[in-house]
């Protein structure tokens, strides 16, 4: 076992109960393990020692919604998008016959890069959703590449029914077959709660199939209309009601009065130029709030963690220290995880070292590349 002290610490974001940083702070980090944290002036002795010279240290990333198995792009439908063609659900199917044309070995190629991508941005832990297979073979494919690069991993098979068989089929193999192939590799299930996807009836019995066989529940929920997703959600006892950009007043009471998570998505809305939730309502009302990338080639192909900082903060009016918190407490909840998301002790030594002085630069500097260092489990990585 070795100790290492990071010293010089300017500015020390928790994360935890108070949303105060400290200041001139020093963390002792034990094997892969936070064992102390205090004033600089007080640390323990360790074996290793790193003067961070005045720089912000604050929890690693956690990102708890992307989508990134997939094969192609689609920047054609983007720049498409942005000339004044509206954003459908339909696009998928492009990225379906990509996906399942694909080899493994090219669907871990461009899985890599976009870990790689998340390493960089600060993130040290994410989920991976299925969904751009559709079929029983490629679900499963991509919910075993998915396994290698994170444990979280969700099995989102009810992203929309697929052109090839008939909308009864599909619910059948989602509840039966499919559901039987997927489950061993995932941890979560998911279902796209949307006109033009699934409705309420058939995401409840998607969810609660995949809960009968263990899985944890998440629900993209109220993204492109104030439909039933959230609460829905809600009344499964789902971890995350993620989007959450139309949300009525009885939506806000059952999420602030519930254990589910509102995961909010901005760099969803910023590149489908769609309103931004009400973040402020969602906090003000006392609900979790978790913020994640949605990284996907449709609607958010951004591992950009700060940035959806950024925009939270500019555009949905959370202050720099709520929106941190809700980019790593905030996402850990969103998981369902109680050893990630916080700097303190008995925490995983999952710290990120601004190249900047304050958290607040993740807003203040919107695009520059202020992640200095990335450690995970005690170990610098980036
Ligand atoms: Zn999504």
């Amino acid at each position: 076992m070795t100790s290492t002290l990071l010293t010089g610490i300017g500015e020390l974001t928790t994360c935890d109960d108070t949303l105060e940083p400290l200041l001139d702070a020093a963390v002792l980090i034990d094997s892969d393990t936070i064992a102390w944290i205090g004033p600089a002036t007080s640390a323990p002795a360790a074996d290793d020692s790193v003067d961070l010279g005045g720089r912000a240290v604050l929890p690693g990333f956690v990102d708890s919604h992307a989508h990134l198995v997939f094969a192609g792009d689609r920047s054609a439908e983007f720049a498409a998008r942005m000339a004044g063609t509206p954003y459908s659900a339909g696009g998928i199917a492009t990225t379906v016959a990509a996906t399942r044309a694909a080899t493994d070995a090219e669907l871990r190629t461009n899985l890599a890069r976009l870990a790689g991508e998340l390493l960089r941005a600060g993130v040290t832990t994410f989920e991976c959703k299925s969904g751009y297979g559709l079929d029983v073979e490629t679900e499963q494919r991509s919910l075993i590449l998915a396994g290698e690069v994170t444990e979280e991993t969700t099995f989102l098979g009810a992203h929309v029914v697929p052109a090839s068989v008939t909308r009864d089929e599909y619910l059948t193999l989602l509840t039966g077959a499919m559901l039987d192939a997927c489950t061993p590799h995932a941890r979560w299930i998911d279902v796209f709660c949307e006109q033009g996807a699934f409705d309420a009836d058939e995401s409840r019995a998607v969810l609660t199939a995949g809960r009968e066989r263990g899985l944890g529940l998440r629900v993209h929920a109220n993204q492109l209309s104030q439909g039933a997703g959230v609460a829905l959600a809600v009344e499964l006892g789902a971890a995350s009601a993620d989007h959450c950009t139309h949300v009525s007043a009885a939506d806000i009471d059952a999420l602030a009065d519930s254990s589910t998570v509102a995961t909010l998505l901005p760099l969803a809305e910023f590149s489908t130029r769609s309103p931004y939730p009400d973040a402020r309502r969602l906090l003000d009302a006392g609900v979790t709030v978790a913020l994640a990338t949605d990284c996907n080639p449709g609607s958010s192909y951004s591992t950009s963690m700060p940035l959806a900082i950024a925009l939270a903060v500019r555009d949905m009016r959370m202050t720099p220290a709520e929106a941190v918190r809700a980019a790593t407490c905030g996402g850990a909840a969103a998981l369902r995880r109680d050893d990630i998301g916080v700097i303190a002790p008995g925490m995983r030594a999952d710290l990120v070292v601004l190249d900047a002085p304050s958290h607040v630069h993740l807003a203040y500097r919107p695009g520059v590349p202020i992640i200095g260092q990335v450690w995970r489990a005690g170990v610098r990585v980036g």
